[in-house]
């Protein structure tokens, strides 16, 4: 081979320039800075393509940094050669290329002289990297000579500079990828903080917000324990008091912490501690409310009952969260209640002890209740449901119609009621009830009777006792009466009887004489009958008064009855001068009654006129007998005298037994009178007169069927007194 010197001046022009290239070499890195690989290669190729003279330079990279293995050639643009571009195809020289470096990374510099289509080219390939671990340079020259040393330095140094450039390249892209995919992180993460504490914001304003629900929930449920008028306490699900309100604590003035004890202390009563911790207890386990009554200390040491009430609070799952305890004071209550209590067992026994039931009926449900006691007036078992019909059974058959009437009244209208009934028991003994009831209407309107039932069988029998006893004193008053009589009898008996032995005697002389005096005869004999008739009347009556009766009610014309007492005393008031009006009425009903008892009150009343007139000299001995019918339809009788009348501080005395005034009186003859004429529903009384005297009156009952006495009446045998004669 031909070695051809170069020209020194060209060589130290080639050097020169190989110097110039060299620092511009040496100052791509700077250009590169910050680059990316694909500009660093594009800068690589014009330099290597323009300082080595080249016809075409061409990298390959194998593993950039941020991109796919790449190639990249560049062709010269060469004016002798029109069509150079279309000589070096870019796609063929890349294929031609790749062949000619294969695949051996151990094959870092090649250099030879090549066919490439019809140009021989001068191939140079060095590696970037040892082992071409970046990429490969290859340049291509069509000189022979290429490369000269100098130009394979510059390569070299090119190659060198490229490798830097490209992994400073690869590195700031390192970096920067690992930067952003900081940065990426950073801000993905800081994203997720951001909604991380975006949702716990929420959550801690949410909290805040039911804390703050809470809180107001508990303060207001806090102000309506303080408010309620009562005393309150809220207790945890397993019953430990955990709120109090100020009512409490004032009431037992003790703390919330003293009364969290109250199941050992004082608080409660120990006679009702062990109950109310049983009854407590049973609640808190089983969630049902409570509710019971205990005492509880007051602040100063006074036990006051109280009602305690206890609800289960719970959630919405139903689980228990507090027990709400509520306690009413309920001592006066209590006491009352008490005092109820007491005032029944007081009523109950004195019911017992004067046999007074007492009932209620309500005519709209037909319910009945009855007091002990008339269960056992009745002889019913105590809490038997009472009912009309059941009544029905124990009233004496003979009243049935009168309790029947009194039942059909009572529903009809609200009345008053007060009647007499027998109770026929399964003894067959008979009792004797007085029913009381008064109707009264609720301000529903819906009817009630509220009555008193007692049992008067002893008082009955008392009083038919007394009845007997009385009618033997009237009797043994009759006979006393009777006594003083005697001598008026002995005289009403001798008139007749003087009457028929001169009427007698008058009349056989008037049949002795001739021619006799027949019609003389017969007036005579007509009246020794009448005198007969008189004599006879006055023993029946006698006979009557000493007959021992009992009351005999029969209907009678108390005129009549009167006439006869008047004829029976006539010859005493006649010798006491006594001058006895009469003023009958004319309409007088019939009256029913004893008729022997009812004389004798007129007679008592008649003698006793007589007596009080005994000192009378002043004035005319005057007593006025009068019938006639009062105001209330009765019949009244009055005597009227104009005696000496009667003190009328004693007025009340006059009918007492064994009151008199008088040295010969035994103070019977009033007390028995007012007995009879009671007997006979009726009434006796005095009244001083507006003169002189005094008059004793009694009026009873018309009798029932209103018939009228009249003259035609009378007893033809009763002597005839003229309503008006004066004596
Ligand atoms: P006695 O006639 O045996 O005294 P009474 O019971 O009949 O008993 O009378 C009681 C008393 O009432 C009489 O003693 C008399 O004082 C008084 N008294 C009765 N009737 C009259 C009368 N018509 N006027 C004044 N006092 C009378």
């Amino acid at each position: 081979m031909e070695v051809q010197l170069e020209h020194p001046a060209d060589e130290i022009k080639r050097l020169q320039r190989c110097m110039n290239d060299l620092v511009s070499l040496l100052a791509l890195p700077a250009i590169w800075n910050g680059g990316r690989p694909c500009d660093i290669v594009q800068t690589l190729l014009d330099s290597l393509l323009r300082m080595l003279d080249l016809d075409f330079v061409y990298v390959s990279l194998t593993n950039p940094v941020d991109a796919a293995p790449s190639e990249t050639v560049r062709v010269a643009q060469s004016q002798e050669h029109q069509s150079q571009e279309q000589m070096f195809r870019p796609r063929e020289l890349c294929a031609f290329l790749n062949r000619w470096l294969g695949d051996d990374p151990q094959k870092r510099y090649l250099q030879e002289r090549s066919q490439i289509g019809d140009e021989e080219v001068s191939l140079v390939s060095c590696p970037l990297g040892v082992q071409r671990e970046i990429g490969v340079i290859v340049a291509g020259s069509r000189r022979a000579d290429f490369p000269r040393d100098t130009e394979a330095l510059l390569l070299g140094i090119a190659a060198n500079q490229a490798v830097v450039g490209l992994q400073q390249a690869r590195l700031l892209s390192e970096q920067k990828r690992v930067a952003d995919e900081l940065d990426q992180r950073v801000a993905q993460r800081t994203a997720e903080l951001a909604a991380a504490n975006e949702v716990l914001s929420t959550e801690v304003a949410e909290r805040r917000r039911a804390e703050e629900a809470l809180a107001a929930s508990e303060h207001n449920c806090r102000l309506i324990v303080d408010s309620i008028p009562g005393l309150v306490a809220l207790l945890t699900p397993a019953g430990e008091v955990e709120l109090v309100n100020p009512q409490l604590v004032k009431y037992c003035g003790r703390t919330l912490e003293e009364l969290r004890l109250w199941g050992t202390s004082d608080t409660v009563h120990a006679e009702d501690l062990p109950r109310v911790v049983q009854v407590f207890t049973r609640s808190i386990t089983s969630g049902d409310p409570y509710d019971f009554e205990a005492r509880l200390r007051r602040f100063d040491g006074v036990y006051r009952w109280f009602q305690v009430r206890g609800l289960p609070v719970r959630d919405a799952d139903g689980r228990i969260i507090r027990w709400c305890s509520l306690l009413t004071d309920i001592d006066e209550r209590k006491r009352a209640e008490d005092a109820l209590k007491r005032s029944e067992a007081f009523l109950a026994e004195g019911q017992r002890l004067s046999r007074i039931g007492s009932f209620s009926w309500r005519m709209e449900t037909g319910e009945i209740t009855w007091s002990e006691e008339l269960y056992r007036i009745f002889g019913f078992e105590p809490d038997v449901p009472v009912t009309l019909d059941l009544i029905g059974t124990r009233v004496h058959p003979g009243d049935l119609p009168l309790m029947n009437d009194m039942v059909e009244k009572a529903r009809d209208a609200v009345t008053d009621f007060e009647y007499e009934h027998r109770l026929l028991m399964p003894d067959y003994s008979v009792k004797y009830l007085h029913f009381i009831a008064h109707g009264i209407r609720d301000h529903d309107g819906r009817l009630e009777y509220i009555g008193a039932v007692q049992d008067v069988t002893q008082r009955q029998n008392s009083e038919e006792a007394l009845a007997k006893a009385r009618s033997e004193l009237a009797h043994v008053a009759s006979v006393t009466s009777l006594a003083t009589l005697t001598a008026s009898i002995a005289h009403e008996v001798n008139q007749p009887l003087s009457g028929i032995v001169t009427n007698a005697s008058t009349c056989l002389r008037m049949l002795t004489l001739d021619p006799p005096n027949v019609d003389g005869a017969r007036e005579t004999a007509r009246r020794t009958i009448r005198d007969g008739n008189r004599a006879s009347d006055v023993i029946t009556r006698l006979r009557a008064l000493f007959s021992k009766k009992h009351i005999l009610a029969e209907r009678m014309d108390l005129n009549d009855a009167t006439r006869e007492v008047i004829a029976l005393s006539l010859s005493e008031l006649q010798r006491n001068r006594v001058i006895v009006r009469c003023d009958f009425a004319d309409d007088l009903p019939l009256v029913t009654g004893d008729r022997v008892q009812l004389q004798q009150v007129i007679l008592n009343l008649l003698r006793n006129a007589s007596d009080a007139m005994n000192t009378v000299t002043d004035r005319p001995r005057e007593l006025l007998i009068r019938t006639e019918r009062d105001e209330d339809d009765r019949v009244l009788l009055s005597v009227k005298d104009a005696g000496i009348g009667f003190d009328p501080q004693t007025a009340d005395r006059l009918f007492e037994t064994f009151y008199t005034t008088k040295n010969d009186g035994m103070g019977v003859g009033l007390c028995v009178s007012r007995s009879i004429i009671e007997s006979h529903q009726g009434r006796l009384w005095a009244t001083l007169n507006d003169g002189p005297g005094a008059t004793f009156s009694f009026s009873i009952p018309r009798g029932p069927d209103g018939a009228i006495g009249t003259d035609r009446n009378r007893d033809v045998r009763t002597p005839a007194v003229a309503d008006t004669e004066v004596l």
